[in-house]
């Protein structure tokens, strides 16, 4: 009997050995990786990538959402689905959401410039939830409008449900300073983060984005559908507009259209787009729409 217990304790033992190497691989990767994009983002490795949203009703688009994107420096595209949560465990989605900012205001006025006065679009900017608590975002903001001599008003902030929980007072507080900037304020990932709606009728929230996880594959799913149709008729209720992400197909988006959606977002309008080809892209709709109006 205490031949096996020995041998038993020695096998946790090893069990417990191996967790912790496990434990420590991972910590270690993301020890490298925290370095590597501090190092990406002091060195502008960063760069980032715009996707369209379209107005479903009409068809056209009415603004661009910009996403960050990273090459390592093997050349490899790391996914922001790793890189933004190390971000934000190291405090690193500070510095990375104001670039972020910077950028897309850059961006927007290049554009504006290369239309020959405005180009028309709206840029959304996500903001990430621990960036709202530790960092005083609104001035950031400002500062990038005052820079590139562009409105408020071109601007959608996107921010998650994550973002409301701490502190919803101080969260309010920023808020109704974005708004007082001009800049829309949408709602991330919708449904997707927190239960709580009470906060729909306290800030001052203008779009619903309804998460892709509800959207795509809804056409054969009851339930599914049943979720989005919730959605719009809570939005319109509040006098809130909606857009619904990862629209990969022609009947998805009319199906949308006709509920009641107001934008919409997904690979079958764009993939996120580097920025010379989202001006093109800009380009082709302005002569498009010139097209149609002249004749
Ligand atoms: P998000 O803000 O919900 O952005 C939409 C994501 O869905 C993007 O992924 C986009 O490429 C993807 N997407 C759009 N349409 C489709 C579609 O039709 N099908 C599929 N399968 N996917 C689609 P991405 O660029 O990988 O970004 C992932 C997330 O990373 C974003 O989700 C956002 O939460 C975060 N993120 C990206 N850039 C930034 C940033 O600059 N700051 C912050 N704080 N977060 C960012
Ligand atoms: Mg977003
Ligand atoms: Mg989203
Ligand atoms: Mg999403």
């Amino acid at each position: 009997r205490n031949a096996q217990f020995a041998a038993k304790r020695a096998k946790s033992g090893r069990q417990v050995e191996r967790y912790q190497t496990h434990a420590f691989t991972i910590a270690r990767e993301q020890f490298a990786m925290e370095t590597a994009l501090r190092r990406a983002i002091e060195e502008r490795q960063l760069r980032l990538a715009f996707q369209p949203i379209c107005d479903l009703a009409s068809g056209s688009i009415v603004s661009f959402e910009a996403l960050a994107r990273w090459r390592d420096p093997h050349g490899v595209e790391q996914e922001p689905s790793v890189f933004i949560p190390v971000a934000e465990e190291s405090g690193l989605i500070v510095p990375l959401g104001r670039w972020a900012m910077e950028e897309a205001a850059r961006t927007l006025r290049w554009w504006d410039e290369e239309c020959g006065g405005t180009c028309g679009m709206r840029m959304g900017v996500n903001l990430s939830a621990i960036q709202m608590q530790r960092d005083d975002i609104a001035p950031v903001v400002e500062a990038a409008l005052i820079r590139h001599e562009l409105k408020g008003d071109r601007f959608t902030i996107e921010l998650t449900e994550s973002a409301i929980v701490s502190d919803p007072d101080r969260i309010a507080g920023i808020m109704h300073a974005l708004k007082g900037l001009g800049c829309t304020l949408a709602m991330d990932d919708f449904g997707t983060g927190y239960s709580n709606l009470a906060y729909l009728q306290k800030l001052p929230i203008d779009i619903l984005k309804i998460d892709r996880s509800f959207v795509s594959g809804m056409l054969g799913d009851r339930d599914k559908i049943a979720i989005v149709r919730a959605v719009l008729s809570l939005a319109e209720a509040l006098g809130m507009k909606t857009t619904a992400e990862g629209i990969e197909s022609n009947e998805l988006a009319q199906t949308l259209a006709a509920l009641g959606c107001t934008y919409g977002q997904g690979y079958l309008y764009a993939r996120p787009l580097e920025a010379p080809d989202a001006l093109a892209m800009i380009g082709s709709a302005r002569a498009a729409a010139t097209t149609w109006s002249a004749s």
